[in-house]
């Protein structure tokens, strides 16, 4: 992201003389380098110009389009500009972009205002006339209101400039699949012509052979300095003389190297596998799966291809905040007095959503495949996170995302061999289970600790897919109504 920025474009007209549109660009100059002090942006701005002719217009937004250091545009009317000026340039404009309806000033200068004042000062008409057109060609954006300086609107700024560079992500990502979906499960299936389509990234099928061949040629002095590696990051469970211990731990260590070399040849940023074909592996990845998501990579199990890419996608959105992103499943229910999840996989949850040094441990793997496979253990960090999934309707995507309250679980669960989470689903058990039965979510879901709710709404709307959340507020009764009227 380091090379990356969001263009400022300042809309205004010839009207009212050069002296007035020297004061727009001046002030524009303040506006964003006050916000790329003050505002706590993951990307910065950068003031690209005023636009006052349908040609300047049209030429910006070309340039934003092809720009690839460009991942959005930040659009504000100092003054009023026309809006059929913008039609052709808003129509050619590829990236996500917003509009901040703010005005240079706080207050009006009651004593000394004047027509000059009023006309250089003229957001508030001039921003309705540019939203008009916005509305009128139909077109996704997002919009915040307010002085440039209040903290509202830079929090509306962070969060739209971090959707902003999850959908760059989304345009750029590819997905490395080995094995297909698994057995006749039907949730992670989908269409991934249409993914493309609507996201923007890639789904690349590849045979196992050729990834057991970058496993193969790992050397063994590149898997010794990787097993002295997890002996300093990770409490081990196991003595390290343990030859048997120590083997699998090996061969793990040759997966993890294999799969990232692999992935970094093939330029994909997120991968799923499935426990059914593993034709020439030493066995399921854990740990290297672990791993990889902690590193940054995407993952979604069984084929699981649009889980694993919003694992990603999130990932590239949380860069620098606190908290962590997995892949985690629904797998099993406390019916207690407050029903609660406990969230884990077979495997694959990401050490990024705690805190605590994770244990390492070789475990026996009963499920698909009957191995002893090296596992990191851990208990997700207490705190709030949300669930985020993405299923296939057929003729549409739609994700679904609940807010939890993830606890610490009250005992210590000393048989359980694998990561997990443990979550009071927002606004209770009973209508959080309902709802997302109701609206179709998978057991599988992108966990996220890190991206705020608002994040992923701004995204789901630059991606125009429909978004249905489960909060403190949901109703089911509402929640029905709101599921009829997305089906129109
Ligand atoms: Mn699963």
């Amino acid at each position: 992201m380091s090379t990356k920025s969001i263009w400022f474009i300042t809309g205004s007209q010839h009207l009212y003389g050069d002296t007035v549109l020297k004061q727009v660009t001046a002030n524009s100059q303040v506006i964003v380098s006050g916000l790329n002090d003050t505002a706590n942006l993951p990307v910065p701005l950068t003031f690209k110009s005023i636009a006052t002719t349908p040609e300047e217009i049209q030429r910006l937004c070309l340039e934003a389009t092809f720009d690839e250091s460009c991942i959005g545009v930040v659009f504000w009317m100092h003054t009023f500009s026309p809006s059929k000026m913008w039609i052709k340039g808003l129509q050619a404009l590829q990236k996500p972009w917003m509009h901040l309806h703010t005005q240079f000033n706080a207050e009006l200068p009651w004593q000394s205002i004047d027509m000059d004042f009023m006309n250089l000062n003229q957001s508030a008409h001039g921003c309705r006339e540019f939203g008009f057109i916005g509305t009128r060609l139909g077109i996704n954006r997002f919009i915040t209101v307010g002085h440039w300086q209040d903290p509202s609107v830079h929090e509306d700024l962070q969060h739209w400039v971090r959707a902003a560079m999850g959908w760059n992500e989304s345009q750029n990502l590819k997905v490395a699949r080995f094995g297909d979906n698994m057995r006749q499960v039907a949730v992670t299936e989908g269409n991934k012509v249409s993914a493309q389509i609507q996201f923007g990234y890639e789904v690349h099928a590849y045979g196992l052979g050729k990834l057991v061949e970058y496993c193969n040629a790992v050397s063994e002095q590149d898997i010794l300095r990787q097993v002295d590696l997890y002996g300093s990051e990770y409490t081990l469970a196991f003595s390290l003389k343990d030859e048997e211990k120590l083997l699998r731990l090996k061969n793990e260590a040759r997966l993890e190297i294999g799969m990232e070399r692999f992935l970094t040849d093939k330029q994909c940023m997120a991968f799923t596998n499935t426990f059914e074909d593993l034709t020439g592996l030493s066995g399921l990845p854990g740990l290297a799966t672990q791993r990889l998501m902690a590193k940054g990579y995407g993952y979604g199990g069984e084929g699981d291809w649009k889980t694993s890419a919003m694992v990603r996608i999130l990932k590239a959105m949380s860069q620098g905040l606190p908290g962590g992103t997995s892949f985690m499943e629904d797998y099993t229910y406390h019916l207690g007095k407050q029903g609660q999840v406990l969230g884990a996989h077979m495997l694959e949850v990401c050490p990024s959503i705690t805190n605590d040094k994770p244990i390492l441990d070789i475990q026996r793997h009963t499920i698909g495949v009957k191995e002893d496979i090296a596992r990191l253990i851990f208990t997700a960090q207490a705190g709030p996170a949300r669930n985020l999934t993405t299923i296939d309707l057929g003729d549409r995507f739609r994700f679904i995302l609940n807010e939890v309250d993830t606890v610490t679980p009250p005992d210590s669960l000393p048989n359980l061999p694998v990561a997990h989470a443990l979550w009071t689903p927002m606004p209770d058990l009973k209508t959080s289970a309902h709802a997302w039965i109701l609206a179709g979510g998978a057991h599988h879901s992108a966990y996220t600790s890190s991206v705020p709710t608002e994040v992923i709404e701004i995204y789901a709307e630059m991606a125009d897919v429909e978004l249905c959340i489960i909060d403190k507020d949901t109703t089911i009764r509402d929640f029905k109504n709101d599921l009829k009227r997305s089906s129109f």
